[in-house]
């Protein structure tokens, strides 16, 4: 692999320039443990030049002039580019972040079909983007129009680094905005491949502007920058509260899409074999490490002894290793400090009394990589730090209930409300359950199927908005009423 492209600096008014100041940060990969590149740490000053060249380009650029047609050919050229790279980007999400390859694929797919939805969108703004509306006074007529936001901050985590741009730099784009991406320090590979590909498209200098650096640095610069009017971010609850915090200070707007420990609640009459396959999807898939990761199963008392039984047989089956390794299920964790806070919650849950049915230890044959076997955890209680808090790894917790109710209310339970799940083959108690469910995302049947067409985000302490579908474009649109008075005498009172 061509490391050096990684080195050369920051993504800034459509070139690649040298970084403002000499520090750098090891990328790693997480399957050998050896440093992959080491990458430049971009400062408050690197910050300073992206924001300028994006609110350049907002104030008197092209883009957000140009009609949304214009704007879907180059997001069509974007979603062209990054379908050609396909493979080489797959590869560099396996070594960056650990997944296995299949996984990578269909990252790298729909990161590409993000971009062709937007396109589409971004299409159709030029025949929605303004309607009337009825106002009840006939000399006066009014327009309701959507223009872009301004500036976006986009702050990206690690465990889908393509992905999660594409969540946020296609609507961003598509809406007319320009924006700086800043990618987790701990997978910025894939961002900077998003950056010559943007580059080839031939979008204009300074509309998408991207810096690597840490959070606690090029991060807090962005989100304290003046001329961000947007900022989005996915992440954890701690760096999303401390973001709000910060965009308070100058009102700035923000979506956050932040943690999760979402329910499956699984009734008694429900098909054990669909049952089991949907919870490995759901908190195997990506090693854990998703948002929306399918992490407490409550299942009804006579189920749990067959479904815990097929449980542990099929999780134990699930072969670990390198993603790029033909047939493997389970990459690493994607770094040491992962690594080490999923073996100290799995500690910690042992500590609280709670038991192991399978799993929660570093598999006997990997010496290196942060790996991990898929753990199964049952006889925890209610109020337990294992049963309430976000692990971010191959970790479920099961639990028993004995009626709807008691479901309902264990499901709700919880500080966060991105997703839920229920399956019963009764089909009227679904849809009370779903309805129940104070969530942002409810699967019936199923867990975690995610279609860029519909909303994506949490109720409570999940999150603030939505991306995806016309909600993610919403979030870069702002709302403008234009009112005419169409009358000849004028309306006031004052003069007579
Ligand atoms: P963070 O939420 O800290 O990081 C997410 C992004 O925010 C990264 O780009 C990070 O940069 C950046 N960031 C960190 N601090 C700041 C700051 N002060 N201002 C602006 N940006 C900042 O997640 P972590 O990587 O630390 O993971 C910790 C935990 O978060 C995980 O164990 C998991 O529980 C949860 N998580 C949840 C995700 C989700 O999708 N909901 C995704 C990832 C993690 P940098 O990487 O350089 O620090």
């Amino acid at each position: 692999m061509n490391n050096s492209r990684f080195c050369r600096g920051q993504y800034i008014g459509g070139q690649w320039r040298s970084p403002a100041g000499s520090e750098t940060f090891a990328v790693v990969n997480p399957a050998t443990e050896e440093v992959i590149v080491n990458v430049p740490a971009g400062n408050r000053d690197d910050i300073e030049a992206a924001v300028s060249a994006a609110r350049q380009a907002f104030d008197s650029g092209p883009w957000p002039r140009m009609s949304g047609a214009q704007r879907g050919v180059c997001l069509r050229k974007i979603a062209e580019i990054i379908s050609r790279r396909q493979d080489e980007l797959a590869e560099l999400e396996v070594l960056d972040n650990g997944k296995p390859l299949p996984e990578a694929q269909w990252d790298i797919e729909d990161a590409a079909g993000t971009f062709e939805y937007y396109a589409e969108l971004s299409e159709e703004l030029d025949s929605s983007s303004e309607r009337a509306v009825a106002v009840p006074e006939p000399r006066f007529s009014t327009t309701v129009r959507k223009e872009p936001i301004g500036v976006a901050g986009a702050i990206i985590p690690w465990n889908y680094p393509m992905l999660m741009a594409s969540w946020k730099v296609a609507p961003a784009l598509a809406a007319g905005c320009s924006l700086v991406l800043k990618p987790s320090e701990i997978t910025p590979l894939t961002a900077m491949a998003l950056a010559e590909i943007v580059d080839e498209a031939g979008l204009p200098p300074g509309v998408f502007n991207m810096v690597t650096g840490l959070g606690k640095d090029a991060g807090q610069a962005l989100t304290e920058h003046p001329g961000v009017d947007k900022l989005a971010f996915t992440g954890s609850v701690p760096t999303g509260s401390k973001i709000m915090a910060v965009a308070a200070r100058d009102i700035k707007n923000i979506s956050l899409e932040l943690g999760g420990k979402s329910p499956f609640v699984i009734f008694a009459d429900s098909d054990i074999e669909q049952a089991v396959e949907w919870i490995m999807f759901g908190i195997f898939w990506n090693q854990g490490q998703v948002c929306s990761a399918t992490s407490r199963v409550l299942v009804e008392e006579s189920l749990y002894p067959k479904l815990m039984e097929r449980l542990v047989e099929e999780a134990e089956k699930i072969s670990i290793g390198e993603g790029n390794q033909e047939g493997v299920l389970l990459g690493p964790l994607v770094n040491a400090d992962q690594y080490s806070k999923v073996l100290a919650a799995i500690e910690r849950g042992l500590e609280e009394g709670a038991k192991i049915a399978t799993g929660g230890r570093r598999p006997a044959d990997l010496d290196k990589g942060y790996y991990l076997e898929p753990t199964v955890f049952t006889d925890m209680t209610e109020d337990s730090w294992i049963w309430r808090e976000e692990i971010f790894g191959p970790v479920v917790c099961v639990k028993t209930f004995s009626n709807e109710e008691e479901a309902i209310r264990l499901a709700n339970d919880s500080r966060f409300g991105l997703a839920a799940a229920v399956m019963s083959k009764d089909e009227q108690r679904c849809e009370r359950v779903a309805r129940a469910f104070r969530a942002g995302i409810v699967w019936v049947n199923c867990s975690q199927p995610t279609f860029v067409e519909a909303p994506w985000g949490g109720y409570k302490q999940s999150g603030i908005g939505r991306e995806l579908g016309q909600w993610g474009l919403n979030n870069y649109l702002e709302t403008k009423q234009i009112t005419r008075f169409n009358g000849s005498e004028p309306w006031a009172w004052y003069i007579k």
